[in-house]
């Protein structure tokens, strides 16, 4: 990927630029958590979005997408927007620097990626990230911050892309670490480093490759039966509520607002509780809290499918540390805690039962835990 970035640069520009990279992301526990004001639990992986830029004193840019092989040229002001997806994320990336006082000026840029695309390892916040990173190193001396640059990759989804996503993504890609996952408060943003290095272990994505598209929006539905649950006990959010305290107001609210805030209530502490395992590098009580979150997601938030608990059954009978749902359900990935010596076993397992039962098989992602964005020369 790297070569081929530094030849196609070459061949349409005709210099070197310098290279960036960002990377996707993985959540290891901490599932709609964040609409509460709690705890998510992120890491940077080995799949990212790599781009040479270059200035080029035009006030246009010019930048070609190698995965997608399309060249698109365009201004900086609000009304150049481009029209291909790709591009907006980088058109919006440059505005919602601008917007904020920085400066971006006209540049040329090659770039490529490994990130599977909407598989639930945030594609975009890699692409968004590798650019604000290195927008601000060229053309603003690296004084915008790092949570700034988070939040402009955010707003870019908000504002030219139609997605209106939490921080999460984009905090990860700018922040990650090697052997390392963060814990981000979602009230505070506050965030701290806490080591994961699984020697014995891998980690391991499984794609269901489905979506299943509900008809009335089921997200705002627990979003909802959150916010009813915290007015209820004069509370902003669950973020504050314990079960001593769910359990005083049980017979007010409905059976389903129960399991929903019991669902919030235990899950922030399950992140509390791996973090503390993490400090001890206890990678068992990682997994059970892991296999916990999987059950809580799909008997008492009921946010996970057929597909998704198939997998986790799967795993736990094929002897996987820990499994659950990544993401916000109704499809998508279970990522994976599971020894070396029971990997094989686990993904033909896996790979045979799902094509049997579905008609196609899953898709499989090794992550390692990798560094952020980051310039490579
Ligand atoms: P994800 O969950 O992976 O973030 P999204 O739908 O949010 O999925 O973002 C995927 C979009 O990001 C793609 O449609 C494309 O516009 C852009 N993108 C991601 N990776 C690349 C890449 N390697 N090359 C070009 N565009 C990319
Ligand atoms: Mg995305």
């Amino acid at each position: 990927m790297d070569s081929k970035i530094r030849t196609e640069f070459k061949n349409r520009f005709g210099a070197d630029g310098i290279r960036y990279a960002s990377s996707g992301r993985i959540n290891l526990i901490g599932e709609h958590t964040d609409y509460n004001g709690g705890f998510v639990f992120p890491g940077a992986i080995d799949k990212y979005i790599e781009a040479e830029i270059k200035p080029n004193g035009l006030g246009v840019v010019r930048v070609y997408s190698v995965d997608i092989d399309e060249y698109v040229e365009f201004g900086l002001k609000e009304e150049d927007a481009p029209s291909q997806q790709w591009a907006r994320y980088i058109f919006g990336v440059c505005r919602e620097i601008q917007k904020r006082g920085g400066k971006v000026e006209g540049f040329d840029a090659v770039f490529a990626g490994n990130v599977p695309l909407g598989a639930g390892l945030s594609s975009s916040a890699a692409l968004e990230s590798c650019f604000a990173f290195a927008l601000n190193d060229l053309f603003n001396d690296n004084k915008i911050e790092k949570f700034e640059l988070a939040r402009i990759g955010q707003s870019t989804e908000h504002n030219y892309c139609g997605v209106n996503c939490g921080i999460m993504d984009q905090f990860a890609s700018i922040f990650g670490k090697k052997g390392h996952l963060m814990r981000l408060d979602c009230r505070s943003s506050e965030f701290e480093y806490f080591p994961f290095d699984p020697v014995g272990y891998k980690l391991v994505l499984i794609d269901s490759v489905v979506k299943h598209e509900l008809v009335d929006s089921p997200y705002n539905k627990r979003r909802e039966s959150c916010e009813r649950v915290a007015a209820k006990l004069g509370i902003e959010t669950l973020r504050d509520a314990s079960m001593e305290m769910l359990e005083s107001i049980k017979d007010q609210i409905s059976a389903e607002d129960y399991n929903r805030a019991k669902f919030v209530i235990g899950e922030k502490q399950r992140v509390l509780d791996v973090c503390d395992a993490l400090n001890s590098g206890d990678y068992e009580t990682v997994g059970k809290r892991m296999y916990e979150t999987h059950h809580g997601l799909s008997a008492d938030y009921e946010v996970s499918c057929e597909e998704l608990d198939f997998l986790n059954d799967i795993a736990k009978e094929c002897g996987v540390t820990g499994s659950r749902i990544m993401g916000g359900g109704f499809g998508g990935c279970t990522i994976n805690l599971v020894k070396d010596e029971l990997y094989d076993g686990f993904i033909a397992t896996a790979r045979e039962k799902f094509a049997a039962r579905y008609g196609h098989e899953p898709r499989v992602y090794d992550v390692v835990i990798s560094d952020g964005a980051h310039r490579i020369g």
